[in-house]
């Protein structure tokens, strides 16, 4: 099977993860999100993961209850490490390689980013998971998929939400509303559609990054968006 892409970042929101919870981390969410990715591990593609942190804490939050934003915001950070920690014990179950590095050092619990060693753990086919975000208050993981995915020279960077692709209106609230197959940076833009972040959006088009928009709760749709099938809503320049 010829696949789309060759390597890719993959954007899991922390929401993700809780599965039919409303909070934490669903380990039959966990066990389905990483037999997704060992399909796509089983055709070649080298997978980055960013993974989000807003099932346990966002500094938004933190910061309307009265907290310091910044120091609310490393609670998020540490939100994702946690994730992160839970998505890497899933993969090592379920025998798929897998290495977590973190964006703020926290040396005894996981490895510090360093560019280099995650783009030599994809070429040696292991699924390199990205903790802490950008490791900077302010930003969001959103953002730290748009950073990673270009450094890591991905091709595209998939983002999996609970909609199957990007709507001219909320789909849950509006019955007419229409996917979109393909839409470019500046309508997205214009639009104010719901994509990633505006920081995050301004990145991968600086930069020329596609991204993919795809439902992770839709089985199989992961694979069938590298393999390039219709699914999905692509975001290009
Ligand atoms: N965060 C941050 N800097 C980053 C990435 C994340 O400060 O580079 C914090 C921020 O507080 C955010 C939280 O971590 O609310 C969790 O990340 P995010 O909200 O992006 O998670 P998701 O919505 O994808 O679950």
């Amino acid at each position: 099977m010829t696949v789309a892409y060759r390597r890719i970042l993959l954007k899991l929101s922390g929401e993700a993860l809780m599965g039919d919870d409303d909070y934490g981390i669903s380990r039959d969410m966990l066990a389905r999100i990483v037999a997704e990715i060992a399909e796509i591990r089983a055709l070649g593609v080298e997978v980055g993961v960013v993974i989000g942190g807003g099932n346990i804490f966002r500094g938004v939050a933190g910061g309307a209850a009265g907290m310091d934003r910044a120091t609310a915001d490393y609670m998020g950070m540490l939100a994702t490490v946690m994730n992160a920690l839970a998505l890497g014990d899933a993969m090592r179950q379920a025998g798929v390689a897998a290495r977590v590095q973190s964006a703020l050092s926290i040396e005894p619990v996981v490895e510090f980013y360093i560019r280099g060693k995650s783009i030599r753990y994809l070429e040696e086919g292991k699924v390199v998971i990205f903790a802490a975000g950008t490791g900077n208050p302010f930003f969001t993981t959103d953002t730290a998929a748009a950073l990673r995915g270009r450094e890591i020279e991905a091709e595209v960077v998939l983002k999996a939400t609970k909609v199957d692709g990007v709507y001219s209106a909320d789909p849950m609230k509006d019955k007419s509303a229409t996917r979109y197959d393909r839409i470019s940076f500046d309508e997205a833009i214009s639009r104010d559609l719901k994509v990633m972040d505006a920081t995050a959006l301004a990145l991968c088009r600086d930069q020329q990054l596609p991204i993919k928009v795809f439902s992770i709760f839709k089985p199989g749709a992961l694979k069938r968006v590298v393999l390039g099938e219709d699914e999905g809503t692509l975001v290009h320049i």
